[in-house]
């Protein structure tokens, strides 16, 4: 069988069963499947060399029924409008989800970042929000980070759109720099969204996590952060840890902060003195109480999900689990966090920042944690709830809250 690999189909296809389930009327079913609105820009950049290059990009606004949209912006070689539109829809779920007061959006440049210099990429940032800064704003789409693009790259833009429209206007973009009115709290909110919901699952499955195994495959931003909450916050053992050359184990337990000085004195997190070395492959089907993907997407096959023995995976990498693969697991009884949930904290504190931005009023870091706990607390409940009561798994669970939470907003509208 051939396998429809369009990302945008993916996500259309997923909408259709939620859309069947939920019995929504062809209008609304329709509206859902597609963007309301994209603009594709060309954007001439003047290089270092005095030559000008020219570069395409993208800014999908997918449904703005629930607020101004939200999503971010990346810079990469294989951006294509399909992977904008998917990742534009994945956001309106996954702001509905939490429930915060936004739409979902993306966008993105056609470009490889690591060939150009930083004053290239400055003024193709800025380029860039010369040409879609028309459709954005604090009132109409928020961008923020994405792959390759970080605080800087923020500032940058909304720097330009402040040019653009004569007066500041920092809450038009998030992640930004403390020091532009960035939020405390977003460097690891991601991963503290996802062990609030892995804390809540545990105690659904009536898992006891103080002392239990945890495998992170990936010790990026969010899985070196997950490692951090999973040791000192719910008192668990990392007993695996991953990047792309490889992973280490202990069955004792890796403490953070020394993975972390080594991770940043070696560059990997390979040969740690007293770990042992294992595989990417090995580390997804350890004889452990929770894994946890925060790596890359489809890792988490047909080929390996009947050898997982994790009770509950949590998934902060977006996609980490092939359709196919979550069959299995279901079948299985493995208690999975689906994606748009469980990664939702990124959103909700960017959510606060634009909140502090409009207010001109600055939290403390306990503010936005308690904030965020209360935020994931309660998009599992509802997840989870809405799994028992329609006998679906915890993904299709986390489709339906969603898009009920979209289309009433479009039906109150009288959109639909
Ligand atoms: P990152 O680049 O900081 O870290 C990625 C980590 O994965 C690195 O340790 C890298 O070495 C490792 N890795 C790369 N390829 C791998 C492979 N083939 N096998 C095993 N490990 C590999 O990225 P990040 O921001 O931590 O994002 C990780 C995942 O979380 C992505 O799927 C991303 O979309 C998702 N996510 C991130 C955020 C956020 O706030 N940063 C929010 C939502 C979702």
């Amino acid at each position: 069988m051939t396998e429809d690999l369009n990302p945008f189909a993916l996500a259309q296809q997923k909408l259709d069963e939620a859309a069947a389930i939920l019995n929504l009327d062809d209008a609304t079913h329709q509206m859902l499947r597609w963007p309301q609105r994209e603009l594709h820009v060309t954007v001439p950049v003047r290089m270092d060399d005095g030559s000008t290059r020219i570069f395409h990009g993208f800014r999908v606004q997918y449904n703005d029924a629930r607020g101004p949209t939200k999503g971010g912006i990346r810079f990469h070689p294989d951006e294509t409008i399909n992977t904008v539109r998917a990742l534009a829809a994945w956001m309106t779920w996954k702001t509905a989800v939490v429930d915060v007061p936004l739409g979902g959006a993306k966008g993105g440049i056609i470009c490889n970042p690591k060939e150009l210099s930083l004053a290239e990429l400055e003024r193709m940032s800025r380029a860039y929000i010369r040409q879609v800064g028309r459709i954005l704003g604090p009132e109409q789409d928020i961008p923020a980070p994405d792959i390759n693009t970080n605080p800087q790259v923020m500032a940058w833009m909304a720097d330009e759109f402040a040019t653009m429209r004569g007066h500041n206007s920092f809450g038009m973009i998030t992640g930004k720099p403390l020091s532009m009115g960035g939020s405390l709290g977003r460097g690891d909110a991601t991963a503290r969204g996802g062990a609030a919901c892995l804390r809540e699952a545990a105690r659904e499955l009536r898992i006891d996590l103080r002392g239990a195994k945890i495998a992170i495959q990936g010790f990026g931003n969010v899985g070196s952060y997950m490692h951090m909450l999973a040791q000192h916050q719910l008192g668990m053992q990392v007993v695996a840890v991953s990047d792309d050359v490889g992973g280490i184990f202990n069955a004792a337990g890796l403490d953070y902060e020394t993975v972390r000085a080594h991770k940043q004195a070696h560059g990997s997190v390979l040969a740690l003195p007293g770990s042992q070395p294992l595989t990417n492959a090995e580390l997804l089907v350890l004889d452990v109480e929770v894994l946890v993907p925060a790596a890359i997407e489809s890792v988490i096959t047909a080929a390996n999900a009947g050898n997982i023995r994790a009770r509950i995976i949590a998934e902060l990498a977006n996609g980490p689990t092939t359709p196919a693969a979550d069959a299995i697991l279901y079948e299985r009884g493995v208690y999975i966090i689906p994606d748009f949930l469980c990664n939702a904290g990124g959103v909700t504190v960017s959510y606060f920042e634009m909140v502090q931005n409009s207010y001109g009023f600055y939290w403390t870091e306990e503010m936005v944690h308690e904030r965020l706990e209360a935020k994931m607390t309660a998009a599992f409940r509802a997840v989870h709830a809405g799994a028992q009561a329609h006998r679906v798994d915890n993904r299709m669970a986390a489709y339906l809250v969603a898009v009920a939470r979209v289309a009433e907003a479009m039906k109150v509208r009288g959109w639909v």
